[in-house]
């Protein structure tokens, strides 16, 4: 796989400050049951990665000590990391409202058949990856026989009332473009999945988050393979809005990687960028505890343009 972060580090992205925290992503692993070609954190079956109990503890000891107001779990597939249920039980037991990133088909992999009742219980909010509401394109980003794996998924979800009014469980979609290209305007692709998800396959969902792709990690190779890395930092570039600079997500965002090492957020620690503290190369989350980070200088480089072009990205989707 290519290199991007030589590419990307040489930047003219505006300097950004972190302002107060309010949400703990966690990566807890590389594994996942899929190997999707966007893939920012090259995922995959054979990735060993994982989050211990220890550092697991840690975050709990982080939410305890920071009055953190939500816990956003990531991977890889992050139900298949044997901590993942002591984390949501620990974050639902205090209060946190808890995102797990989830990918759909993972609900019907082996050991993973009450998954989804468990998160039921636990009124963990859903944010769903589906590339597209067409089959042919989610096939062909994330594998054979996904798209339908996660039809039959959304539809479980909501007879457990996900996505369903008065409910209270959040079920959001995600969509990220195919190719080389900013997304779509979210409010109008959103009506765009609800008409074709509800009227074909009586799916019902909370929002559509738009995200956009980095250029970093597989889809950065595969841009430098295919030669179009600059031209795909030039439309980045272009699109560029100081208007959503405030809102990008790592100012009041903290990422944890399955080690427990820190980063300003979840794209800096798939470029191994950690977050500056103490003049130290890399920090631990448990070295954090106590300390404030508002006002913190944020490590930014060129991939920052994905976050600030168009209407903007965050894990939050659109940001305008
Ligand atoms: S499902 Fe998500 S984590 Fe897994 S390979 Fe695809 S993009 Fe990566
Ligand atoms: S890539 Fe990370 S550090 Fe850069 S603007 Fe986006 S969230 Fe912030």
């Amino acid at each position: 796989m290519h290199a991007t972060l030589p590419l990307l580090i040489s930047t003219d992205f505006p300097p950004l400050r972190r302002a107060r925290l309010e949400t703990l992503q966690i990566n807890v692993g590389y594994r996942c049951n899929q190997s999707c070609l966007h893939c920012h954190v090259n995922a995959g079956p054979s990735r060993k990665e994982e989050m211990s109990r220890a550092t697991a503890e840690t975050v709990i000891d982080f939410l305890d000590a920071s009055g953190v107001s939500t816990l956003d779990i990531t991977g890889g597939a992050p139900e298949l990391n044997a901590q993942f249920r002591y984390l949501v039980k620990a974050a639902h037991d205090r209060g946190v409202r808890v995102i797990d990133r989830c990918n759909l088909t993972v609900l019907e992999q082996p050991g993973q058949e009450d998954t989804a009742e468990f998160l039921a219980a636990h009124h963990v909010e859903i944010t769903a990856s589906l590339p597209c509401y067409l089959q042919d394109n989610v096939d062909a980003q994330r594998g054979s026989g996904v798209y339908d794996a996660s039809i039959r998924a959304l539809q479980r979800l909501n007879r457990l009332g996900y996505g369903q009014d008065g409910t209270g469980l959040i079920l959001n979609l995600m969509y990220n473009p195919i190719g080389p290209y900013l997304p779509p305007p979210q409010c109008a692709l959103e009506g765009d999945y609800k008409k074709y998800l509800g009227e074909r396959h009586g799916i019902v969902f909370t929002k559509l988050h738009t995200l956009t792709n980095m250029p970093i990690q597989r889809f950065g190779s595969t841009l430098i393979s295919k030669g179009e890395f600059h031209d795909y930092m030039d439309l980045l570039r272009g699109a560029h809005s100081d208007a959503n600079l405030a809102g990008v997500m790592c100012r009041t965002l903290l990422s944890v990687d399955w080690q427990g090492y820190v980063y300003d957020c979840d794209f800096n620690q798939m470029l191994d960028l950690p977050l500056c503290h103490a003049a130290k190369p890399r920090t631990r989350l448990s070295e954090l505890i106590g300390v404030d980070l508002d006002g913190r200088s944020i490590r930014v480089a060129d991939h920052c343009y994905g976050c600030t072009a168009g209407q903007g990205s965050s894990c939050g989707g659109a940001l305008d």
